[in-house]
């Protein structure tokens, strides 16, 4: 199984690992900091031993490719170096993070399921299923969200298990995706806002989310709502 260093400790921003398979322009380690594209979020970029990591992507169920500019003489064994783009990364986590506290703030409101999601580094979107499209309401819950941010609370991870975490209540606020079966589900909590079985990467403190700002707010259908959102 291959070790995802982001799961231990989403502020590894280097590390040392051994190339386990090469196909193509994509490279399999042992372990990365590297977080995959997917539930959302952008694939990581950086380097390894210097060359571009352009994207990461998911490699069958349990596997994690690096797509590189190029492989070079890279072969299975070779030890590597891998630097994230940092700047980026904790922007994505502190973004990913931010869509949570939105989501949940739009759920306790409304009872607003997710129906889709786009983090990215400069500006992200939540689409939510919805009735009402009132600006002036979503407003107010981005003005509560912040309010949230201000107090600070923990943001923790863990693993339960799989039944145990589906007996929680609104666990998944997704409307159509189930987490995928593994007996641990890994869990994500806003102390006091949110609980979540999520495999991504968030921020340790609620605080360092920093400002959520809205851009703007689509009517996207009969009950499907747009928002972007960034953090100056
Ligand atoms: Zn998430």
């Amino acid at each position: 199984m291959m070790r995802k260093l982001f799961w231990e400790d989403a502020y590894v921003k280097e590390f040392d690992a051994t190339v386990t398979s090469v196909e193509g322009n994509q490279v399999v380690l042992d372990q990365t900091a590297f977080n995959p594209r997917g539930g959302g979020l952008v694939g990581d970029i950086g380097t390894l031993n210097g060359v571009k990591v352009l994207d990461t992507i998911k490699a069958g169920a349990d596997s994690i490719a690096h797509v590189l500019e190029t492989t070079g003489s890279l072969v299975v064994g070779n030890s590597v170096h891998g630097v994230l783009d940092w700047n980026r990364r904790h922007r994505i986590m502190r973004m990913h993070t931010s869509a949570h506290l939105l989501s949940a703030i739009f759920h306790k409101a409304t009872s607003a399921l997710i129906t889709g999601n786009q983090i990215e580094p400069d500006k992200s979107r939540i689409d939510f299923s919805l009735d009402d499209f009132d600006r002036e309401k979503m407003l107010v819950y981005c003005s509560q969200a912040n309010e949230a941010i201000a107090k600070d609370p923990p943001v923790k991870t863990y693993f339960m298990k799989r039944e145990e975490a589906l007996k929680i209540p609104g666990i998944t606020k997704l409307a159509s995706v189930m987490p995928p079966y593994f007996e641990d589900l890994r869990i994500f909590e806003i102390e006091g806002y949110d609980l979540q079985a999520d495999g991504g990467v968030h921020v340790k403190n609620l605080g360092e989310v920093g400002k959520i700002e809205p851009l703007k707010f689509e009517n996207k259908g009969k009950s499907n709502r747009r928002m972007y959102f960034t953090i100056p």
